[in-house]
């Protein structure tokens, strides 16, 4: 089964969790990781069983970051705030670099999110099972 990971910066974190509850019906046919805050705000508003990293100031970016080069992750799903430096933006696009270079589908954006949720549900992104 394909492993979707969620985080989001705290502006962003409303948004990612009613973005899940948009799409908990696609969402529930997955894994789903997250690190510790998103995943514990998520999971209380749909119900959806997450495997939560720590939070991502004690490192769960990290956590997370690892996964991916282990390439335990397929899609990336990271709602960041554009508008505020980060103490720990270095980590942050590492994440997105380790998708680069495992070519992993990610959306930084709500926007960008959707299509890739309805790519898919479409069975689009498919292929990454079979790359396992
Ligand atoms: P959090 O981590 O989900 O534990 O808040 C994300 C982040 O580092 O912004």
């Amino acid at each position: 089964m394909m492993n979707i990971a969620l985080i989001a910066h705290d502006s962003k974190k409303e948004l990612m969790v009613q973005f899940c509850i948009a799409y908990c019906g696609i969402l529930s046919r997955y894994n789903i990781c997250a690190t510790g805050t998103t995943g514990k705000l998520v999971s209380e508003a749909t119900g959806l069983q997450i495997q939560r990293f720590m939070s991502g100031s004690q490192g769960g970016d990290q956590q997370l970051a690892s996964s991916i080069s282990c390439n335990e992750v397929d899609l990336l799903m990271f709602f960041r705030d554009p508008l505020t430096a980060k103490a720990h933006e270095p980590n942050d696009n590492n994440i997105l670099r380790l998708c680069d270079v495992h070519n992993i589908p990610y959306a930084t954006n709500i926007a960008s999110a959707e299509a890739l949720i309805h790519a898919l549900e479409r069975g689009d992104l498919d292929w990454r099972e079979y790359m396992r």
